[in-house]
């Protein structure tokens, strides 16, 4: 009996595995025809000069647009993009939009998009920014990259020279997450990182735990050592903003400002060209 219960289970967890990995197939082509059918969209959050209050610049964050499951945010799908190579395809496009829409803000602002480990292994990743950059005009001292640790791990000379050269020509270079991955401090020192973020994760109970405060307190210090700037991520309360401008937190990003919103939401003030033509 206990054998048959066995087999049981196992054509069961076997009947689970197939209709998962139908599931990831279905989602798989899905993502494809996202892609073709221009069903991404992107998403703004802004960021906020933590000193002054004024709003340095927005983070485009890519959302898809289902057909029937409505709007995915993309922790349900940037991982099987980067499984199946789809991420290089999905990340020009939210480079070109990104760099389209920023080109009609006011000049004083900023985009920050974020880049995938696997669009990195891709050769004429300079070439595929450098032409977004010309395609739609911005000015590459308003373009920031944000990447994560993981990309250091690997390949780190080539990825080096690759940074360089985008410095060279004054786009701007951020570490996110940082804190949530190995947080080699030697990263900061190897690589030409303009900013750090803080990850949100160090934020939250920022107000209740002294530990978070000396953590952050740790790492403004040290990226003022480095001539870096420092990005809390994830700012929700009033209470924690101040604490992070008490601590030396240059930009400050969250809820608290702005959930991440479509471009016809987001209100630009100051005579933008592009709300221009918007009015006209
Ligand atoms: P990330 O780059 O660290 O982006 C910040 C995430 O935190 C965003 O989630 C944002 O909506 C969320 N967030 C912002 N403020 C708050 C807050 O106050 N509280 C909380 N709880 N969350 C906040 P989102 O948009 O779901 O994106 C998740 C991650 O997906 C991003 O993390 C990034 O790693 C990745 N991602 C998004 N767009 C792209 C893209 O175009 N390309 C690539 N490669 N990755 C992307
Ligand atoms: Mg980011
Ligand atoms: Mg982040
Ligand atoms: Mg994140």
């Amino acid at each position: 009996r206990s054998k048959s219960a066995g087999r049981n289970c196992f054509t069961i967890y076997d009947e689970a595995m197939s209709a998962e990995l139908e599931a990831r197939n279905t989602l798989e082509g899905d993502l494809r025809d996202a892609i073709a059918l221009c069903q991404l969209e992107v998403h703004y959050q802004p960021f906020m000069d933590a000193g002054t209050g004024a709003r340095r610049g927005f983070e485009a964050l890519v959302r898809w647009r289902h057909p029937t499951r409505g709007l995915i945010p993309p922790d349900q799908f940037i991982a099987l993009a980067e499984e199946t190579g789809l991420i290089v395809p999905l990340g020009e496009f939210v480079l070109r939009r990104a760099c389209a829409d920023a080109a009609a803000w006011p000049s004083d602002l900023m985009v920050a998009v974020n880049l995938s480990p696997i669009q990195f292994k891709e050769a004429d990743l300079f070439d595929v920014i450098n032409a977004a950059l010309r395609d739609s005009g911005l000015s590459p001292q308003r373009l920031e990259i944000e990447i994560t640790e993981s990309v250091l791990l690997e390949r780190g000379t080539e990825n080096l020279a690759f940074m360089e050269r985008l410095k060279s020509i004054g786009v701007e270079l951020a570490l996110d997450d940082f804190g949530t991955g190995y947080s080699s401090l030697s990263y900061l020192t190897a690589f030409p990182f303009d900013k750090i973020k803080i990850d949100k994760s160090f934020i939250r109970n920022l107000t209740h735990q002294p530990r978070s405060s000396a953590i952050i307190s740790s790492i403004v210090t040290l990226a003022r050592g480095l001539d870096m700037s420092v990005t809390a991520e994830g700012v929700e309360t009033s209470e924690e903003f101040e604490r992070l401008k008490a601590l030396g937190v240059n930009f400050a990003q969250g809820y608290l400002f702005s959930r991440p919103l479509p471009i016809d939401q987001i209100e630009l003030d100051g005579p933008a060209e592009g709300s221009q033509r918007d009015a006209a």
